[in-house]
């Protein structure tokens, strides 16, 4: 098997797993980050089950859950009746495992020290702007400034939602903004009033959803934390800040008392991270020498919270494609995106159809929401089927990428 030089834009989950994919294949990697230092941006993120079978296969699953606050189940309530409209417990499906809550710096770290350690290479304050065929097939990618890159054999991009790589695949698809984002933050954890094992949310309607999230330490010598976030349209945001901090506190202390203890962590709307919200999904995410991988090839909202673990499963079924036809780069993308393309769509649909049901300014979707999660989500098979959804195991994916189910906590 010929050794590649591969290029793989961004240091993200997708960048850093499929870095050290390609190095288990004997290939020579290469990551490009625009930041000065690699870094994380934003607060914490569920890995289900599936991204972590990705780490166990990586070797790297046991450093993550020393770091992370295992999960039992996604637990929400109207704020005004207090309600249950939605309970989702991992147990609901034999050996399904749990979700692990974890600071997006934790999961960064372990991945980056893991890439550090194996030697690959990586070369930061690069912004990636295009790319430019070079001899033999090959391709090279254009920086910031029109610099150019060495010729590599293979580009992998994993710049995100917003990656500017799309326009080079055959078919990149459209991206739809979403008129709902969210302001997120890390917290100190406070345990009074809220489960150390569970997402738990708070919604009026579809407007007003808040979230408190146990996502443990970012670093084995710091204090347990939690992911906050309070949903909005993006388009308001300006309006929110112009009313001040204390009339925001207020309205969210309306909707939630018992957040109070985390409010009182945040003392300006700049601990917050406004993060906007778009859906789409690259048809065949592929091209000349040219892989995406991630949220490049398929964004959505948080709601189902699948994308990192969607990333991780993109990065072991492009190592399967490369492994099993090393000598043809076209049948080897091909069968990347072939490993890949149902699970993908399955969930992109999915989220695209749950999200305006906690996202909205819908009134009679959280009213079904809530109708159907207090009656018929409790009768079987409902609550296993739901189980399935979150914990990214429909159509079986462990099975397809030839990964072993995580060992259970
Ligand atoms: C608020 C929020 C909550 C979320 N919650 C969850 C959750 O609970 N569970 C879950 O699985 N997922 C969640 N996600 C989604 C998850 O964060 C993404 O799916 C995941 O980070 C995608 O990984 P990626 O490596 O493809 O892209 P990214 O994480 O976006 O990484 C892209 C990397 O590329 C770099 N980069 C970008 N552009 C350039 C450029 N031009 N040149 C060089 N470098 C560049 C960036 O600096 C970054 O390092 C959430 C997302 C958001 C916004």
């Amino acid at each position: 098997m010929a050794v590649l030089d591969v290029a793989i834009c961004g240091a993200g989950p997708a960048g850093l797993a499929t870095a050290l994919y390609m190095l288990r294949l004997g290939h020579r990697p290469t990551i490009f980050e625009r930041f000065d230092a690699a870094r994380p941006i934003g607060s914490g993120l569920v890995l289900q089950p599936t991204g972590q079978a990705v780490l166990h296969d990586l070797g790297l699953l046991d450093a993550i859950r020393e770091l992370g606050a295992p999960l039992d189940r996604l637990h929400g309530a109207d704020a005004r009746t207090g309600r249950v409209v939605l309970d989702v417990r991992y147990d609901s499906l034999p050996r399904a495992g749990r979700g692990l809550g974890i600071h997006r710096a934790a999961l960064f770290g372990v991945l980056h020290n893991a890439v550090l350690a194996a030697g690959i290479r990586v070369v930061t304050e690069q912004e990636v702007r295009g790319l430019r065929d070079a001899a033999n097939g090959k391709r090279a990618l254009i920086f910031a400034g029109d610099r150019l890159s060495e010729a590599f054999d293979l580009v992998v991009d994993c710049l995100g939602a917003n990656s500017p790589l799309k326009t080079y695949s055959a078919k990149p698809g459209t991206s739809r903004a979403l008129s709902f984002g969210a302001i997120w933050t890390t917290l100190p954890w406070r345990a009074e009033g809220f489960e150390d094992t569970a997402l738990t949310q708070r919604y009026r309607r579809a407007g007003v959803m808040i979230g408190v999230l146990p996502v443990g330490r970012s670093s084995p010598d710091s204090a347990a934390r939690a992911a906050f976030f309070w949903s909005l349209k993006p388009a308001e945001y300006e309006a929110l800040k112009q009313a001040g901090l204390d009339a925001w506190k207020q309205t969210v202390l309306a909707h939630w008392p018992e957040v109070a203890p985390h409010l009182d962590a945040i003392a300006d709307f700049p601990d917050m991270t406004l993060a906007r919200y778009a859906h789409h999904t690259m048809p065949n995410p592929t091209g000349d020498a040219l892989a995406f991988v991630g949220d490049s090839a398929h964004s959505a909202s948080p709601q189902l919270g699948q994308g990192a673990n969607m990333a991780l499963l993109d990065a072991r079924a492009l190592y399967l494609g490369l492994r099993d036809h090393p000598e043809d780069m076209g049948k080897a993308l091909a069968r990347y995106a072939a490993l890949r393309r149902w699970h993908v769509r399955l969930y992109q649909v999915l989220s695209a159809m749950f999200t305006p049901f906690y996202q909205s300014d819908s009134r009679v979707l959280p009213l079904i929401r809530d109708v159907f999660v207090s009656f018929i989500a409790r009768i079987p098979p409902a609550p296993q089927f739901l189980a399935a959804i979150v914990s990214g195991s429909l159509l079986a994916p462990l099975k397809t990428l030839e990964l072993k189910r995580p060992p259970s906590v």
